[in-house]
């Protein structure tokens, strides 16, 4: 069995003009891609071979680590967004309490990496990882996330990163994707 590539949940315009198109076929069928292709060259007749991306994450270091754990999170990524067109009118209490915190944590995260709203030990907070860091390794429930590589915003807003993390957070966060995670209502994702 190979990890397959999941498909976008949406268009690839659907988050024009914040995401193009442009950037989200690349960003899906280049980047996430080149992730789970590589991770299946790795494990092709491993013990891990037959594994789900989850399991390998979280038994594996190495470059083995770095591609799974990327392929998780984009997966992972796509599903913390929505179009605008989906969203509902009211505001979720989720998004007014963090917000604005995850918008200083990307500000103040240096480098590639992921910006994150988790659950541990029944306390809410924003985190950042580097790299291909992930919180289902350290014992987090991850509820969203946002990739704050330069190829997710570079072709749209090149240097101005604060801009793609604001209209990010502002317009394009799935909330209710959130509020499901932290109910338990999605504990086992399609990828
Ligand atoms: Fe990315």
């Amino acid at each position: 069995m190979t990890i397959a590539l999941p498909p976008l949940p949406y268009a690839d315009d659907a988050l024009d003009p914040l995401i193009s198109s442009t950037t989200l076929k690349l960003h899906h069928g280049a980047h996430h891609r080149g992730y789970v292709d590589k991770l299946n060259a790795l494990i092709k007749g491993s013990a891990l071979e037959g594994a789900s991306l989850e399991e390998i994450v979280k038994s594996s270091s190495g470059s083995v680590f770095n591609n799974a754990a990327q392929a998780w999170n984009h997966a992972f990524f796509w599903s913390s967004l929505r179009p605008k067109t989906r969203h509902r009118g009211s505001k979720s209490h989720l998004a007014v309490r963090f917000a604005e915190a995850l918008k200083s944590a990307a500000a103040g995260h240096f480098g590639s990496g992921w910006i994150w709203l988790v659950e541990e030990g029944g306390i809410l907070k924003v985190t950042a990882t580097a790299n291909a860091g992930t919180p289902i390794t350290q014992g987090q429930k991850p509820l969203l996330v946002i990739d704050l590589w330069e190829h997710a915003y570079y072709l749209d807003h090149q240097n101005r990163r604060d801009a793609y993390v604001g209209g990010v957070v502002d317009h394009l966060l799935d909330w209710e994707f959130a509020e499901r995670n932290l109910l338990d209502e999605e504990t086992t994702h399609a990828w």
